[in-house]
Formats: C-alpha cells, sequence, structure tokens
C-alpha cells in the first residue's frame, strides 16, 4: 500500500519535473508542490483572481462516476470561474478526500485534470490529501491586468445580454443518460477561458452559467442594479433541447438547467461587430438574447409573442 506522500510524488508532483533549469528564472511558480507552502510569483500589473469550488460525491456527482471525467470537471469549473472574471488562469492547488487508495482512480483523475491544466497552462502548486468520503476541493488561481477584471456589477441599460455555446445540454443529459454527445456537455465542460480573457475592457459584466441561465443572469441583475428583458426564442439550444415536444420542459432545460459552464455576458450595442468577429475567431457561438432595461433587478423572459413567461429558479442547494 502507497503512503500518502508516494501518492502525492506518484501522481500530483508533475509540472515542475518538466521545468527544464534554464526556465526556472521566468517561471511563475518558484516552488511548487514539496514544501509547506507554494510560492508564486505574480506578474507586474496583474490582479490575482482567486475561486475555490467543492466537489462531493453524491451532490455534485455520482457515486462511481468516471475518474478521469471527475478530473476533467472538477479543474473545469474552476477554469469556468477564472473566464467569468476574465482572468488567465494560472495555478492550482487540489484538496482531495478520498475512501482509500485507489491507485487506478488516482490515474484516471490525473489524467483528467492534468489533459485540461496542460492546455491552459495551469500549474498544479499544491493540496492537501486525506482518507474519508470521495471530495475534491480545487482553489484557482489567475491574473488579470489591473483594472480589467470582469464583475457582476458592470451592466448599464441599454447593454445587450449575450450568451456562449448553447444551453440547456447538460441538465437533458441527467434526464437522458445513454445520449453521448449529451453526456459529454454535462461530464466534460469546455470551459471559456479564451473568451474571457478577450472581453476584457469589452463586455461590461460577466457570469458563467452553473446554477441555469435565469439564476445567474439574476445574478448580474442583482449586482448590477438593472433589469433584463429576453427574447426566449433567441436563447441557444443544442437539437436535442430544441426539438423537445412540451414546451415546459424545454423552457425549463434552457432557462433552469445548470452545469453549462457557459459565459453570459453584457455589452453596449457599440460592440456588436466586435464581438461577431470575435466568435468567427474564436469559432464558438456568441448569441444576443435580449437587452438591460430599468433599475429595478427583474428579470423578463418574453415569449415568441412578446407575451412574459413564467421563469423557474435555478439549482439552489438549500432549497426546501
Ligand atoms: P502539510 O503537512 O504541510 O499539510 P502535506 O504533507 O499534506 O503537507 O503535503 C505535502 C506536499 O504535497 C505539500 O506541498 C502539499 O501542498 C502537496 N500536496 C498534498 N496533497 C496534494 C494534492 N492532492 N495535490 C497536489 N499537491 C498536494
Ligand atoms: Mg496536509
Amino acid at each position: 500500500m502507497p503512503s500518502e506522500f508516494e501518492l502525492i510524488r506518484k501522481y500530483f508532483e508533475r509540472a515542475p519535473r518538466e521545468v527544464r533549469p534554464v526556465d526556472r528564472r521566468t517561471r511563475r511558480v518558484a516552488l511548487g508542490i514539496g514544501d509547506d507552502a507554494a510560492l508564486l510569483r505574480p506578474s507586474a500589473g496583474m490582479e490575482l483572481a482567486v475561486s475555490t469550488d467543492l466537489l462531493l460525491e453524491g451532490t455534485h456527482f455520482r457515486a462511481g462516476a468516471d475518474a478521469r471525467k471527475l478530473g476533467h470537471k472538477a479543474l473545469a469549473v474552476n477554469l469556468s470561474d477564472m473566464a467569468a472574471m476574465g482572468a488567465a488562469p494560472r495555478w492550482a492547488t487540489l484538496a482531495l478526500a478520498l475512501p482509500a487508495a485507489n491507485e487506478a482512480w488516482l490515474e484516471g483523475f490525473a489524467r483528467g485534470f492534468f489533459a485540461l491544466a496542460e492546455r491552459f497552462g495551469v500549474e498544479l502548486i499544491g493540496g492537501d490529501t486525506t482518507r474519508g468520503p470521495l471530495s475534491l476541493c480545487i482553489t484557482i488561481l489567475g491574473e488579470v491586468p489591473r483594472s480589467l477584471a470582469l464583475f457582476r456589477a458592470g451592466a448599464q441599460p441599454g447593454d445587450d445580454i449575450w450568451v456562449s455555446g448553447e444551453l440547456g445540454g447538460a441538465a437533458l443529459a441527467l434526464e437522458q443518460p445513454g445520449n453521448a454527445a449529451l453526456a459529454k456537455r454535462l461530464d466534460e465542460p469546455e470551459p471559456r477561458v479564451e473568451l474571457g480573457e478577450r472581453l476584457r475592457g469589452l463586455a461590461s459584466a460577466a457570469i458563467d452559467v452553473s446554477d441555469g441561465f435565469a439564476q445567474d443572469l439574476g445574478h448580474i441583475l442583482e449586482r448590477s442594479g438593472v433589469g433584463a428583458a429576453v427574447d426566449y426564442a433567441a436563447l441557444p439550444r443544442p437539437g436535442e433541447v430544441g426539438g423537445i415536444a412540451d414546451g415546459n420542459r424545454q423552457a425549463r432545460l434552457v432557462l433552469s438547467g445548470g452545469d453549462d459552464y457557459e459565459l453570459v455576458f453584457t455589452a453596449p450595442p457599440a460592440r456588436r461587430s466586435e464581438l461577431a468577429v470575435l466568435s468567427a475567431e474564436l469559432k464558438l457561438p456568441l448569441a444576443r438574447v435580449g437587452a438591460i432595461q430599468g433599475s429595478e433587478a427583474k428579470l423578463q423572459v418574453l415569449d415568441g409573442k412578446g407575451k412574459p413567461m413564467q421563469v423557474g429558479r435555478g439549482y439552489d442547494h438549500f432549497a426546501p
């Protein structure tokens, strides 16, 4: 049975070995895994963006979930928070509770985690490993040029409301576990990191969709002290969702389905052409779905005939 320290060395102490000695001076990490704390070297003129997400078996993923996909998702949801702030992800810590030293599980988890970490240039710099009911807590740190971070609080009356990608696919995957294309949206979401960075100085407010479009846009409205009118028909959705005949069910998935990790953001109408160019460049659809209006944090979703629709709430861990 490997010790806790052998497991950490074998599965998580990875990046430092791949660094050539000549790169040491320019590295963003002065000291990584192996001491009592990591030492980071933030760049001059940058602010640090820090965010934590906790994933629990039974609450955020089902028992027996594929370890590689969990490694991907645990990091992806944190990367998505960096994207929503307009920050470039740099470093992560990983606190892990495991029922047993299951090496096949650790191998799969590390594979999923590092595949995504390497794509986005994120270095694992520390963490904690303990025995207990399976849970994963990642803290991510990123950099954003001073005063260019994107906030929930910046939306202004008259701004357009935009959504990246498509909504409702991850929530439908929960209802149709056999559909592989949908399952990928739920298990292996693609964090919109590049979009987030490119929205600096362009978007007036941003948030990522973890709990559902209506709820997450609602956070922008509350923080910004504004209202919104959204055109339901303009909300982008995958074909599998758009084809659902039961209109209420479809609306629930699109408006209140969580876990899509798309970005919802606002921008002045004068920026429309820049956003069209950006969308083409990133090969990522950006849909204009409504407008910010008024000073009351009220969300109106209008159907095809311009009539207000009933909007359910998104996911709330403490809902009765
Ligand atoms: P401490 O006793 O100070 O908590 P540990 O013995 O728990 O230190 O950890 C040893 C080193 O391994 C530390 O640098 C810690 O950050 C790192 N570490 C522990 N668990 C993990 C993990 N799951 N992922 C990455 N690094 C880890
Ligand atoms: Mg420890």
